[in-house]
């Protein structure tokens, strides 16, 4: 059986280290806030090509915590609208919600499955104040139209980069930051960079934003029992950070090593029901894109899936519900967005992960054209 993603095979080369690290945060004494917490927001925010890391608790927190640092810092107030992708994960629409701030939902294109840039020029009115884009599937949402829409609107971008870490755009040669964009990220482990628990952490050059996030993750506080703000407890947690630090050191060979089997289903993978996924080109390595997920879409895709088990390869759908069909938004499972309909409807997420052989690979091609 191939499995839709091995996290033990994943983790299994870092035992010792992370054993090492296990002995070293233990006997050091320190479990919250440490060392390992500000090693990893230097190295995170130096991959990340910024200024700032605030080490949180997970991606949700990441996300609500910057809208709420924007409160905090009165660039944006309570009923604001957040232009946000109809058919993401559903976290990027809680953390809306949490900061008291309205998400109003934007089709994506179905080709790359990212915002339509047109589409957020039509739903901004004078009631939006930022836009948040995600990198859905590991793939750079088009932030230089984003961003130029932004400029114009005076909007800002907070970008839901919890699929995406180390993608960038080609011209940069690696990742960066760009403006004063703020980023989000998940260290679920499922994640490209994933821990053995939950983890999360918010990336950006706004010294007065990273100011109030440092603080906001922590009671609110920067000299202990002083609260300076409400805040909550979302920390970095320390064994976690210890983790990441020896993980980031692979994240740029393991996304190759997704980005080389893309490129075998994507040139190989040849069957008329099966529509890939459309990679936009910025460059020829695909730097743009560090597949978290591979996603295809076919007509009947329980009958795909189906078959797919029966050969023995587990595939999974991301996701199976948009969030404006979810119970938990009755007011919204009127509303009709017939491409995101139509996305979920269809999508199927093939295995890819750097511990995918070769052969496991040519399996799962070799099946899906036979099918
Ligand atoms: C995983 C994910 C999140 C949330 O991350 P958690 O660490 O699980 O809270 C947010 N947005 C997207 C797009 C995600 O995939």
């Amino acid at each position: 059986m191939i499995s839709f993603l091995d996290l033990k095979k994943i983790n299994a080369p870092y035992e010792t280290a992370f054993q090492e690290k296990l002995k070293s945060v233990l006997y050091g004494g320190w479990y919250i806030l440490g060392k390992e917490v500000k090693a990893f927001e230097t190295s995170f925010a130096a991959y990340c090509g910024a200024k700032y890391c605030i080490g949180v608790g997970n991606g949700l927190d990441a996300l609500t915590l910057i809208f709420k640092g924007y409160i905090q810092l009165g660039k944006l107030q309570k009923g604001d609208e957040v232009i946000v992708p109809t058919n993401t994960y559903i976290a990027s629409i809680l953390a809306i919600i949490q900061a008291d701030l309205v998400p109003v939902l934007v089709e994506p294109r179905l080709e790359t499955y990212n915002i339509n840039p047109d589409l957020i020029q039509k739903n901004t009115t004078i009631k939006t104040k930022a836009i948040l884009a995600v990198h859905l599937y590991g793939q750079l949402a088009e932030m230089d139209v984003i961003n130029e829409i932004a400029k114009q609107n005076n909007l800002l971008v907070v970008e839901d980069a919890a699929q995406s870490h180390g993608a960038f755009f080609a011209e940069n040669s690696k990742p960066k930051v760009e403006n004063d964009n703020v980023q989000a990220y998940s260290f679920y482990p499922g994640k490209n960079l994933g821990a053995l628990g939950d983890g999360g952490a918010i990336v950006t050059n706004d010294s007065d934003l990273a100011e109030v996030l440092f603080s906001l993750r922590n009671y609110g506080s920067e000299t202990k029992y002083y609260n300076d703000f409400v805040g909550v407890n979302s920390r970095l947690d320390e064994l976690q950070a210890a983790f990441l630090n020896v993980k980031l050191q692979n994240l740029d060979s393991e996304n190759e090593q997704r980005r080389s089997i893309a490129n075998r289903y994507l040139t190989e993978i040849k069957n008329e029901k099966i529509i890939l996924p459309t990679v936009l080109s910025q460059g020829t390595k695909h730097s743009n894109h560090v597949f978290h997920l591979f996603v295809i879409r076919t007509g009947n895709r329980a009958n795909l899936q189906a078959y797919l088990l029966e050969k023995g390869i587990q595939t999974m759908i991301h996701y199976p519900v948009p969030p404006h069909k979810q119970k938990a938004f009755p007011e919204w499972n009127i509303l009709s967005f017939p491409i995101t309909e139509k996305i979920h409807d269809e999508v199927l997420s093939l295995p890819i992960s750097p511990v995918l052989t070769c052969e496991e690979v040519s399996f799962v091609i070799e099946n899906i054209n036979n099918y």
